[in-house]
């Protein structure tokens, strides 16, 4: 033992006298006054680092709640030999099994006319929404647009699943996503959901289902929107539709491939 006790005083707060004991020393700088004290003297930065270690905590699930689904199809492509009409339904039992039951959207983004057209329309009758867009777009930028649209229509709590390459779990978009309380859903892609000859997609509960015609957008014509396969079909193939690409084209690349203004539709 120390032949004299030293003296306890907390001059910070200055309110308070001398503490009898060490534990109560203690007690006092963890307790609510001391700390608020403490907060006072950090400098607005510092204050801000917490804020955001605050936000970076997960985000409680709301498994009831709607879940989006947006899938980079040129990245994701459908995995060879499975079939392209069972996907929307099991996506949806990939996400049932992981205890999510709310409404569900699924987004299949990219240049949707460079894909296989009997593989396009499996994936649509499987009840999967398309937004076809300019070569020139990143998957990345359709999305963020896709996004800021949702935050109005669809405040949190909701849950997203983005099918794409990793790299975009570290990107601003996800932080933000999850700073602004939305969940989001690890990518499956990797996973053995999307590899080849998992079986994972040859599941016979993952058997064809009608659903009602799913949505399209096309983005080349300025969000452009309407429901069939047929229909969007029809619509890529329109002369519409590919005058409107040639905007997207570079300047010298538009003056050779103008479309033949006389030739008939
Ligand atoms: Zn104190
Ligand atoms: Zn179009």
């Amino acid at each position: 033992m120390y032949g004299s006790n030293p003296h306890l005083i907390c001059s910070l707060c200055d309110h308070n006298p001398e503490f009898k004991s060490f534990q109560m020393f203690l007690t006092h700088l963890y307790g609510t006054t001391h700390q608020q004290k403490l907060l006072e003297l950090v400098p607005l930065s510092n204050k801000l680092q917490r804020l955001s270690a605050a936000l970076d905590e997960p985000t409680e699930i709301n498994y009831e709640a709607v879940t989006f689904v947006f899938w980079d199809i040129k990245m994701c492509p459908v995995p060879r030999g499975c079939s392209p009409r069972r996907l929307g339904p099991c996506i949806k039992r990939f996400l049932e099994n992981q205890g999510y039951s709310g409404p569900l959207t699924i987004t299949a983004i990219g240049v949707l006319t460079d894909v296989d057209s009997d593989i396009l329309e499996g994936v649509y009758s499987s009840g999967i929404d398309f937004n076809n867009t300019p070569e020139c777009f990143e998957f990345i930028s359709t999305l963020h647009y896709l996004l800021s649209g949702l935050k109005d229509k669809n405040p949190p709590p909701a849950n997203i699943m983005v099918i794409t390459s990793d790299e975009f779990f570290s990107s601003k978009y996800a932080v933000t996503l999850q700073s602004s309380g939305y969940n989001l859903q690890p990518s499956p892609f990797g996973s053995p959901f999307f590899l080849e000859g998992s079986g994972a997609l040859e599941d016979d509960k993952c058997s064809y289902e009608t659903s009602e015609s799913a949505l399209w957008i096309c983005t080349v014509c300025d969000y452009l929107s309407g429901r069939g396969f047929e229909n969007f079909t029809t619509h890529v193939n329109s002369r519409r539709h590919n005058r409107k690409l040639l905007d997207y084209l570079p300047a010298n690349d538009r003056f050779t491939r103008e479309y033949p203004l006389n030739h008939g539709d």
